[in-house]
């Protein structure tokens, strides 16, 4: 994997961390060029909509408090989150963004020695994070359909294993893991070891089977819940994120948090939506009809894609990735790809995913091309 530092000079008088040699880029979504063609930034897996007026409102009305420090314990909206889910208040911890809950997770538990097992391909950050903190990542391939092979993962536990990251549904294949397969696995982690939940996608996943993770931090002493206002809430621009987990872990993030890390802003933006729950509700009714609309669509092309239970569809475009990332941004779909591996395309407005089914058409060709002309798939 490439590495976010250049390499080191003689002109560096003061030594870096080891760990930093080796850290992993965290590749954001790109933006759209300038230019003449309409762009639409389908790379982030963003919520296309813009903020809810009543949101609007509210962050306005403390944009006139930004010269005191926000709340460091995020009491109005801890209250609102654990009456939201009947947990404890000293269950829920936050974050700027879940990703730096995430961080605050395996600072907590990991260093150099431990193992953090996660699935690959998944969350970009989970790597990188976890080369941060010292400690070694493992990375458990991901079944030929696109899905956590969660036997594997419980396999890869040894007795350095601290951390298991379980993203469902996973970003950015789009798959998720039952409640059967969950409970099948989590009987087999010894209760020692962590297991995260990842849920940035879960108000997505209409999928009946599917695992929830609430339900299994009610079951198991060794489970973390993450949740998001970034996606299906609309705020990824206020960074706000959370976990819900046994009160003593709960106190371990807070305690490893950077200190005033939530802005008021990102409070109260995420307490009025909670507040406005049916009206984001619509809007998740109609990007998760957008993306089966869009999974039809490419399906009809031709495109072997597994359905997705997040805000995203996953091309598997291996070798071809980069040219065919090309058709898409020549087109003015801007999507996010992963050299060698795929191309993920977020669920956007209806006329961004029209262009993106039109993109993906000409991909397809090219595709189809290329794969018979080096007979790899
Ligand atoms: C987007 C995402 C997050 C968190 O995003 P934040 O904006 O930091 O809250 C966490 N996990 C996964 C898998 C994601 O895709």
């Amino acid at each position: 994997m490439e590495n976010v530092l250049p390499p080191s000079s003689t002109a560096e008088r003061v030594q870096l961390r080891s760990a930093l040699r080796v850290l992993p880029a965290y590749k954001p979504g790109r933006f759209p060029a300038v230019s003449d063609v309409v762009q639409y930034k389908l790379s982030s897996n963003e919520n296309p909509y813009p903020p809810l007026p009543s949101v609007r409102e509210t962050v306005e009305k403390s944009a006139a408090g930004i010269n005191v420090y926000p709340d460091m314990a995020c009491a109005a909206i801890t209250e609102a989150v654990a009456k939201r889910w009947d947990v404890p208040a000293g269950s829920v911890s936050f974050g700027a963004g879940s990703v730096e809950v995430a961080s605050q997770i395996i600072r907590a538990v990991a260093g150099e020695g431990d193992e953090v097992i996660f699935a690959w391909r998944s969350f970009e950050a989970y790597p990188m994070l976890t080369a941060l903190a010292g400690a070694t990542a493992v990375h458990v391939p991901l079944t030929t359909d696109e899905r956590h092979d969660l036997p594997a993962m419980s396999a890869a536990v040894t007795h350095r294993t601290r951390l298991i990251f379980v993203c469902t549904p996973n970003n950015p294949t789009g798959t998720s893991v039952t409640a059967g397969e969950l409970h099948t696995f989590m009987e087999s982690i010894p209760q020692d070891v962590l297991v995260v939940i990842d849920e940035a996608y879960v108000h997505f996943n209409v999928d009946p089977s599917a695992a929830h993770g609430i339900d299994f931090f009610r079951t198991y002493p060794n489970v973390v819940v993450l949740h998001t206002f970034s996606k299906a809430y609309g705020l990824a621009g206020l960074r706000i994120g959370y976990a819900i987990a046994p009160d003593y872990i709960s106190a371990a993030l807070r305690a490893v948090a950077i200190p005033f890390g939530v802005s008021a802003l990102a409070q109260t933006a995420a307490l009025a939506s909670l507040n406005a729950e049916d009206e984001i509700k619509a809007r998740i009714t109609t990007l998760v009809a957008e993306r089966e609309k869009l999974h039809s669509g490419l399906v009809r092309i031709g495109w072997d894609v597994v359905a997705s239970d997040g805000n995203f569809l996953w091309l598997r475009t291996g070798e071809a990735t980069h040219e065919l990332e090309e058709i898409f941004t020549n087109a003015g779909v801007i999507v996010r790809a992963y050299p060698g591996d795929g191309i993920r395309i977020s669920i956007g407005t209806v006329e961004a995913n029209a262009k993106a089914l039109e993109a993906a058409k000409n991909a397809f060709s090219r595709f189809t091309a290329t794969t018979q002309r080096t007979g790899e798939r």
